[in-house]
């Protein structure tokens, strides 16, 4: 019995850019006497069926992004003769979705971590249940990944996790309500720990695969003392207090390590934590602006971000501290006129942001866009190939919309029109070699436009374009860079690196922290 756990995508690079976290964590996960698991990311290689043979386990996670390739593939494991498991994001919100289109035998909800040995363990017992939740794990159950399985020339970026969960509630996002609003922070300790053994086995990128590397912020803190809740700021100024020690812990790694995160725009006002984290070598973070409008703002309940020229300010205050800002912004909601792709061209550029994305709005499952666009039909969405608009995860990718609902002042090609219009401009060849001056060396310069190119072929083209020839071109293209740009992040293994023990030298612990 042989243990495979598939990451799907219907598209391969050869070369990814971040490692898929969950699949090292759940080959942790794994028993050892079940030996090493095969793990496969199809962002790199399709999954080859050969490999699987009857009485296999595959255990395939999915997003709502990569559902319908998952799909296929248990449907695929099964006639293999495999058990087929289903787990992730999409399946906790859609559990029985898998067994009717995946092929599966069982479908996990909720983290995977203390879940996966369970399953494993009742299907050698031949007691397999037809569901599983594993809840939401504590920090201390948080597992390290098993990196001694990564191949070293296939990922740019590794992935650590230091925090799960967000307190915002941004309606077109569901990492609040499937990771949860209470911030699970993870030890310092385990977290260095984790870092240092990538480092010692050459990975001087890492990614902190963080909902919310931020948790606490100033206003929460004021929040809850203007309350008089001396509990919860105890507990929040313990968390923050938690946050310093794991980024002194941090700022004692090698100097030649890079990490980049995500984080709310309201860190900017925190500049004490912006500090910590440049010394702590968090050297780029995405920031999700979203709209540049007010309005755009309220319409996505996401009103403690800026607008304006107080936004450029804000962003341009990460800069200031050596944070480089990926800068991540939403087209086509219900406020957005024509002029506000070249307003948030411009803006992009002003606030001297180093990397953008340019996403169109998309009612994702499990958040309260969603499920309000899904009422808006009172029963009766509209079908493609008889499938509903509201089940478009399943609609085949070449016949799925772009735009999902009318919008009050633009037409949907228009919008997916200027959508690309701005990706083109932020990335064009003399924008991109104008922001290389972030990097000190002409070689270095030189990676800096072939990543920026290979980040607009991977996300820009093969998301927005309609046209099946130019979304093969841009795939063949990154297949083509991704390789060399995968040479250039490589580091030297420094196999005798010791993990920093460090103590508290910012600020006092009024928690342990073993
Ligand atoms: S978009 Fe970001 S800030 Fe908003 S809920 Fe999601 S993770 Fe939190």
């Amino acid at each position: 019995m042989r243990i495979h756990l598939v990451n799907p995508s219907d598209t391969a690079f050869g070369v990814a850019v971040i490692t898929p976290r969950w699949l090292y964590v759940l080959a942790a996960a794994t028993p050892r006497d079940l030996g090493d698991p095969l793990l496969v990311d199809e962002t790199l290689e399709p999954c080859r069926p050969e490999s699987i043979a009857a009485g296999d386990v595959v255990g395939i996670g999915i997003h709502s992004g990569n559902a319908l390739r998952g799909y296929a593939v248990g449907r695929l494991a099964r006639e293999r003769g495999a058990t087929v498991v289903f787990g992730g994001i999409h399946a906790t919100l859609y559990p029985d979705e898998a067994p009717a289109l995946g092929g599966a035998h069982a479908v996990v909800t909720g983290d995977g971590e203390t879940a996966w040995p369970e399953v494993l363990r009742e299907i050698r017992a031949g007691t397999l249940k037809a569901r599983y939740d594993g809840g939401k794990v504590r920090d201390a159950s948080f597992l390290a990944a098993r990196w001694d399985l990564l191949p070293r020339d296939k990922y740019m970026w590794a992935s650590v996790q230091t925090v799960r969960g967000c307190p915002k509630h941004c309606s077109f996002c569901s990492v609040w309500r499937t990771d949860g609003q209470e911030a699970r922070v993870r030890r310092p300790d385990a977290v260095v720990r984790e870092i240092v053994e990538l480092r010692r086995r050459g990975f001087r990128f890492i990614a902190l695969a963080d909902d919310n590397f931020y948790p606490v912020a100033l206003a929460d803190l004021a929040a809850a003392r203007r309350r008089a809740d001396p509990q919860r700021l105890e507990q929040l100024t313990a968390m923050r207090e938690e946050r310093f020690e794991l980024m002194r812990r941090m700022a004692e790694l090698p100097s030649d390590m890079v990490f980049f995160t995500q984080i709310t725009m309201e860190a900017a006002e925190d500049e004490a934590f912006l500090d910590a984290m440049r010394r702590a070598h968090i050297v780029g973070a995405l920031v999700g602006v979203e709209s540049v409008t007010a309005e755009g703002l309220k319409s996505v309940y996401k009103g403690f971000n800026l607008a304006g020229d107080e936004l450029t300010e804000r962003l341009r205050t990460f800069r200031r501290h050596g944070v480089h800002v990926l800068g991540s912004f939403i087209f086509g909601l219900p406020t957005d006129a024509a002029d506000t792709f070249e307003a948030t061209a411009r803006l992009a550029d002003q606030a001297d942001l180093t990397f953008a994305q340019f996403v169109m709005l998309t009612p994702f499952p499990g958040t309260v866009d969603f499920e309000r666009w899904e009422r808006s039909f009172e029963g009766k969405p509209p079908e493609i190939d008889g499938i509903p608009l509201t089940r478009h995860w399943l609609i085949p990718h070449g016949r799925r919309p772009r735009i999902f609902s009318p919008h009050p002042t633009l037409g949907a090609e228009e919008i997916r029109e200027r959508t690309q219009g701005v990706w083109d401009e932020f990335y064009a060849i003399r924008r991109v070699w104008a922001r290389s001056r972030c990097v000190p060396t002409l070689k270095g310069r030189l990676a800096f436009v072939l990543i920026s190119k290979l980040y607009r072929q991977m996300y820009a083209n093969t998301g927005i374009a309609t046209d099946s020839a130019r979304v093969h071109r841009a795939t063949r293209w990154a297949r083509i860079i991704a390789a060399p740009c995968q040479r250039l992040f490589a580091g030297r293994p420094m196999p005798e690196l010791e993990v920093p023990q460090g103590y508290s030298r910012e600020l006092p612990l009024t928690r342990q922290t073993s």
